[in-house]
């Protein structure tokens, strides 16, 4: 899990950095920023806090387009050079990921046999080596369609005003403020500039440009969108009266359980539920890293209670 965020306006390392403080949750072993005006990109990577981030940006109230990430590792070690945004071999493209290109190490051995030199280790930087140094709809789709995995992407160019962006199982959400536009893992991120988003679905891909966003299918139509209201839930996400997002989390597990149940009760987990009661299955397995794997221990109890079934409890990675 990692936090992903793009912003196009005015003021774009303190709109990014703000952004990433909210993120911080889903990752903290590395952070960093690319922000391009007038055809060049300013960067800054850190392994460590988005704070060490802050302490390192230098702030620039003009209009600029930038992408910025903060980093839960998965492939290779947290570096510097592992640390997102990566870059295309001229570094004329910039790219934050968040989640899992499985079939990265085939992708890589080709463009090796083709010469590209590779400066870390991750994932993530061999689906930047993929755009060949030119970004544009049609190379972004390309690329996409070589991918096999998860994955939430931001991607700018020196060439363009635009953010591309794409999910397929990460998170992915898109907002049109007043005076800007921004992409980010968690609509928290928009709260203050803006109070209407866009949910992206998965396969869905797309061109963020200032006050316009075109949103497209895996069959490369074009797709129109509803906005949704910034309800309650996004709202909490600050660190509020709290000196750690741990404690505030310690804190607030009575709402939070509250407001996990009332969203899924409203989505009809509950009828879930009964149909798996009324269906002939007798094997569940509940999948999960982190948290979620502790919630799935709590889950499988649950389960073991109604003797019918036989339940496992797996982490996720380990799961084929
Ligand atoms: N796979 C990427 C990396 O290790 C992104 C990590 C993630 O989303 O958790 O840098």
């Amino acid at each position: 899990m990692c936090g992903i965020m793009g912003y196009i306006g005015k003021e774009p390392e303190k709109n990014l950095i703000e952004g990433l403080e909210k993120l911080e949750y889903r990752g903290y072993d590395s952070a960093g920023l690319c922000v391009q005006r007038d055809g060049d990109f300013y960067v800054e990577k850190t392994i460590g806090s988005v704070d060490k981030l802050s302490k390192k940006t230098k702030r620039q109230d003009s209009f600029g387009v930038g992408i910025a990430h903060t980093r839960w590792a998965t492939h290779g070690e947290i570096s510097v050079f592992n640390a997102h945004p990566h870059f295309s071999s001229n570094a004329s493209v910039s790219l934050v990921h968040n989640g899992i290109i499985e079939n990265f190490e085939t992708l890589k051995k080709d463009l090796e046999k083709q010469g590209v030199y590779f400066y870390g280790e991750t994932d993530s930087e061999v689906v930047c080596k993929l755009f060949r140094d030119k970004l544009n709809l049609k190379t972004f789709k390309q690329v996409l369609d070589k991918l096999e995995g998860s994955y939430a992407f931001a991607v700018i160019s020196k060439q363009d005003k635009s953010i591309y962006f794409a999910k397929n199982k990460s998170p992915l959400y898109v907002s049109l403020g007043d005076d800007c536009s921004m992409v980010s893992s968690d609509p928290s991120c928009f709260i203050g500039k803006s109070d209407e988003f866009f949910s992206l679905a998965d396969g869905e891909y797309g061109k963020l440009s200032l006050g316009d966003v075109k949103f497209y299918n895996k069959k490369n139509e074009r797709v129109n969108k509803q906005k949704q209201k910034i309800d309650f839930i996004y709202k909490n996400e600050n660190k509020n009266q709290y000196r750690h997002y741990m404690i505030k989390e310690i804190n607030e597990g009575k709402t939070t359980i509250e407001n996990i149940a009332k969203e899924y009760c409203d989505k009809g987990i509950i009828e879930v539920f009964e149909k798996i009661k009324r269906s002939d299955i007798n094997r569940v397995y509940l999948i999960g890293c982190g948290t979620a794997y502790h919630a799935g221990v709590v889950g499988k109890y649950y389960f073991s209670q109604m003797k019918k079934y036989d339940v496992f409890c797996e982490i996720a990675s380990e799961i084929q």
